[in-house]
């Protein structure tokens, strides 16, 4: 943080120097003008055939000086800005290692396939944040041809959330109604919830909505043995309806961060329909790089200094165990103890048939003449009686 603040400070001055610059120039620049104007309005006046051509001659001389001094101090003025924003780069130089080369694996994105991969995922990342245009201008660009079914969703999603700021609930409702049994499936309390606010927002209504609010209580009817209880405060709130919810034991029911809530109960109940991840495949994988990337760095560094090369030669394969924190723990990582290498679909995790677990690769490696010895018990067993195992 304390880099970025750096940073911030020279782009401070820069702004401050701009704006002074713009200041400044507007000042001089409407001084010269009403100097030239009234000069005009000189000359006319006279006339100019009965001018004095010396003295017009004069007068003309000191308006071009006088404006060429302007031209010349703005643009002095203007090369010290220069020197300012090339502080800010020097600043951020300074700050940011930006030799991030040490530490990418070259190959990553070396084929068309791949980066048809990568632009695949970022247009569904635009898709996901509702950049429509942006995400079509990248197709076209890119040459990606992103199908319709897939497109469709997210639009949907999108138009149902883009309702749901603005406190609709209509549409999210609709969505919810028709995929009621889906939704049941998944033990999602979605549309409870969304008749639960429709509610609330009639109770916003007051007094005047109450035929409309208990009319509208029949949706909760299919729900009432699951929500019985939030059931009973909605209907037990009318009672406060002539006086006022806010002012009633009831007012929590008005609370407004509701609204954001729902919005997070929609996109996880209807990604989770979708079969689609709730946050962006791609915001995930940045925000994981950008964690693990200044580990990655240091321990490259100290590799160097040591002179420890070839301790990581296999750039698919991390030195190290990084901690990204419990958000990001989607599958278990199975690493050998015999070869301390991670499993890979090339060389998969094997179970023996005492229990313990090695690599395939170990296993081929300790097997001698259709034998394998457990490296850890060490039962006696043959080798293809081991079965892969899956995380
Ligand atoms: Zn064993």
């Amino acid at each position: 943080m304390e880099q970025c603040a750096c940073v911030e400070r020279e782009l401070e001055k820069v702004l401050h120097r701009f704006v002074t610059y713009g200041h400044q120039s507007e000042e001089r620049l409407d001084e010269l003008l009403r100097n030239v104007c009234e000069l005009r309005s000189r000359l006319l006046a006279y006339g100019v055939q009965d001018a004095d051509l010396s003295v017009l001659h004069q007068t003309m001389a000191q308006c071009c000086k006088e404006i060429k001094e302007t031209v010349q101090v703005l643009a002095s003025r203007h090369k010290d800005i220069h020197g300012s924003v090339s502080k800010v780069g020097k600043a951020i130089d300074r700050n940011f290692d930006a030799e991030v080369s040490a530490v990418i694996a070259e190959h990553v994105w070396d084929t068309p396939e791949r980066q048809k991969y990568l632009s695949e995922t970022i247009v569904e990342h635009l898709y996901r944040q509702g950049m429509l245009s942006v995400a079509e201008d990248l197709c076209q660009e890119s040459g990606v041809v992103i199908d319709m079914s897939m497109k469709q969703p997210f639009l949907e999603l999108n138009r149902i959330l883009e309702a749901l700021r603005t406190q609709d609930l209509r549409p999210a409702l609709e969505w919810a109604v028709t995929n009621r049994q889906r939704l049941l499936d998944l033990n999602s309390t979605l549309e409870f919830k969304l008749h639960r606010l429709y509610f609330i927002s009639l109770l916003n209504g007051g007094i005047s909505k109450q035929q409309e609010a208990l009319q509208y209580a029949r949706h909760f009817q299919p729900f009432a043995s699951q929500h019985q209880r939030d059931i009973q405060i909605l209907m037990g709130s009318l009672v406060y309806l002539r006086h006022g919810i806010e002012n009633s034991p009831y007012r929590d029911l008005l609370e407004t961060d509701q609204w954001a809530e729902i919005c997070n109960i929609f996109t996880r109940d209807a990604c989770a329909l979708l079969g689609l991840s709730v946050e962006s495949p791609l915001s995930v994988s940045f925000a994981s790089g950008c964690m693990a990337l200044p580990v990655l760095m240091n321990i490259k560094q100290v590799i160097e200094q040591r002179q420890y090369n070839g301790v990581w030669t296999h750039k698919d394969e991390l030195p190290i165990e990084i901690d990204l924190g419990k958000k990001c723990w989607y599958h278990s990582v199975f690493a050998c103890p015999i070869l301390r290498q991670q499993t890979s679909e090339s060389n998969p995790p094997m179970k023996l048939i005492c229990g313990h677990v090695i690599s395939r690769d170990a296993l081929n490696k300790l097997t001698n003449a259709g034998k394998l010895k457990c490296p850890y018990c060490p039962m006696e067993q043959n080798p293809t009686d081991a079965k892969q195992i899956f995380f």
